[in-house]
């Protein structure tokens, strides 16, 4: 395969039989654990080559999803028959810029939360073909979220309400919710007024849900950033 984007830092070329290997994410466990499994989000740790480095591989990653070159499962457990009944909304935010692609969001799934499910011993699904049962546009989709807002009050539909989303980090509020995103880096910011419009209407579907930030069930994690909670924070607006 050809890849189409420009590389800089790494030899995309290096990884194609490696993807094309069931056991891919074994292989790659350096990368992946310097780049994604270590990485805490804040940018200003790290200088601009590694973060390029960082980009180029969930780049990479895109172009070979996109052409079917990273080995997949064709089949596998329903992991959706845990679901219980929704009663909690989870807030999260990509930690990317607004701009960001729905695919790069698909890639980010594959790489922090399926790759290291699969690699984890105590797992029976340790070194077996990565597989999900949710589709999005007729593809296996790694995406944890149910709904991903964008700033111009735009969303997207991702997961149905009885899809678990691998989202928050605890599997019991997993099975319980629904997932919000908004595509933006809100460690400093809140969302735009159209975005807080969207994720209210979304919420309206779902009357009898407590509202959560993501940090309110994970507290190591800052999303979705500080500006959320307290007195002042944007949560009061979508409740
Ligand atoms: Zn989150």
């Amino acid at each position: 395969m050809k890849f189409e984007k420009v590389y800089r830092y790494i030899n995309p070329n290096k990884y194609i039989d490696i993807f094309s290997q069931p056991q891919w994410y074994l292989e790659m466990q350096p990368e992946l654990k310097e780049f994604f499994y270590d990485y805490d989000g804040i940018r200003d740790n790290k200088s601009k080559k590694w973060l390029d480095t960082r980009s180029e591989y969930v780049t990479m990653v895109c172009e070979l999803l996109e052409n079917d070159r990273i080995s997949l499962a064709d089949s596998g457990r329903n992991w959706d028959n845990d679901r219980l009944p929704i009663d909690t909304i989870v807030i999260h935010h990509s930690s990317t810029p607004p701009d960001t692609a729905i695919e790069v969001i698909n890639a980010l799934g594959l790489i922090r939360l399926y790759a290291p499910f699969y690699s984890q011993k105590e797992n029976q699904e340790f070194g077996q073909p990565v597989w999900s049962n949710h589709r999005y546009k007729n593809r296996q989709t790694f995406i944890a979220y149910h709904y991903i807002v964008r700033e111009d009050g735009t969303f997207e539909h991702i997961l149905q309400d009885s899809h678990i989303g691998w989202h928050c980090g605890s599997w019991n509020y997993n099975c319980r919710s629904i997932a919000i995103c908004f595509l933006d880096d809100l460690k400093k910011a809140p969302p735009t007024r159209k975005a807080l419009q969207t994720a209210k209407k979304i919420i309206r579907k779902y009357p009898h849900c407590k509202i959560f930030g993501h940090r309110e069930i994970k507290p190591s994690t800052l999303c979705p950033g500080n500006l959320f909670l307290g007195n002042e924070g944007w949560r009061n607006i979508l409740l």
